[in-house]
């Protein structure tokens, strides 16, 4: 069974049986240590700078209305800086799931890293963040595709947030990549340790050992009661043939950045002061020039189907799926990712399983 079939399998959960989910799990994989370093959350003593309000047009967002995600880069085309802000996003999952703060700061932030690492890649790939770590939260998993669509999920969706630091919530593990395209032979997995356990500056270190991206990442959220204020991230790569004085300088940006927004989650407060994407982006890009590469929505959305139970259900022993059928009358499933319910009678199973064609170990429509 290839690691997309586990993927399907992980989809739905059958609610009768537990025990017969198939757990999620992936190979081993070695990463190829790198000397590349990641640079986050510099701090210096320099000035502030202002931020420009003049977003072409097609990059305006007043006050964060809609969510957005933002690429540019310097006029030398050599960094790329890619911005987001994800609030509506992630209210909506916070809805889904029931989620308290603090599993939502991690689904936050693992959508984000997600949605900042994966912007440009092709509309069918689709890229997949687990985080493994041995905290109350009980890990944390987001898959996105290259529409910018995202699902997510964490283990404990009430955890007491008052009792839990994110950092005591996420734990000691492994942060785990899966990344595929409906063209690609096998997918690539990635995985490295978690250090920080904030998520961020761990995935950041992701990029940096296992995929050799030189850059600096950050996404943060803010709450008030249940309600996500700001959710907002950026990511700056250092491009082949930077020199070096444009690392120093956009370090230094970086460090400005830091002390404008004066929280401890970066960049959240300069979201809620009505920064957008285009502006953090022109502020970290200041005095290297900014050349606009896109803006999209990302969205909360899952592509949850009764098709894809039965391609489930086609996983499991027939017996195994007979005997649920004798215990309890039906089949009741919940999606991990969006929360929705499916039940299917005996007689609606027995139909569309015998009606089904092809192989269901193979998710082809793992993407969407
Ligand atoms: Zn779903």
């Amino acid at each position: 069974m290839n690691l997309l079939s586990q993927s399907t399998m992980l989809l739905l959960t059958l609610l009768s049986r537990p025990r017969l989910t198939t757990p999620f799990h992936l190979p081993r994989y070695a990463p190829i240590i790198h000397h590349s370093q990641t640079r986050h959350h510099q701090s210096s003593s320099s000035d502030d700078t202002s931020s420009s309000t003049s977003a072409p047009s097609r990059f305006q967002n007043t006050n964060n209305n809609a969510d957005q995600i933002y690429s540019a880069l310097s006029s030398s085309g050599t960094l790329k800086v890619t911005t987001c802000t994800i609030r509506n996003l992630l209210n909506e999952m916070m809805l889904q799931h029931n989620l308290t703060p603090i599993p939502a700061d991690a689904l936050g932030r693992s959508t984000m890293c997600c949605l900042l690492a994966s912007s440009g890649m092709q509309e069918e790939q689709m890229f997949q963040l687990s985080v493994k770590g041995d905290g109350a939260l009980r890990g944390c998993t987001v898959i996105v595709n290259g529409k910018a669509e995202a699902k997510g999920f964490v283990g404990m969706p009430e955890l007491n947030s008052e009792s839990f630091t994110l950092q005591d919530a996420v734990g000691k593990g492994v942060l785990q990549v899966v990344k595929n395209h409906p063209d690609w032979p096998r997918p690539y997995n990635g995985v490295s340790e978690i250090k920080h356990s904030d998520i961020d500056r761990d995935f950041g270190i992701y990029l940096a050992v296992s995929e050799q991206r030189s850059c600096a990442l950050a996404a943060a959220t803010a709450f008030k009661g249940i309600l996500c204020t700001a959710a907002g991230g950026y990511l700056v790569e250092r491009l082949p043939d930077c020199p070096e004085s444009d690392m120093e300088h956009v370090a230094d940006n970086l460090a400005k950045l830091v002390k404008l927004d004066g929280g401890n989650a970066l960049p959240t407060n300069l979201l809620l002061e009505g920064k957008t994407p285009y502006d953090i982006a022109e502020l970290i890009l200041d005095g290297l020039g900014m050349q606009p590469l896109n803006s999209v929505e990302p969205k909360a959305l899952c592509h949850c189907s009764d098709d894809k139970l039965i391609r489930s259900l086609r996983l499991l022993p027939r017996e195994d799926v007979d005997e649920i059928l004798r215990e309890e009358g039906k089949i009741e499933a919940r999606c991990q990712f969006c929360g929705r319910v499916y039940r299917m009678s005996p007689e609606e199973v027995e139909k569309r399983m015998a009606e089904a064609k092809g192989d269901p170990s193979k998710d082809e429509d793992f993407g969407k």
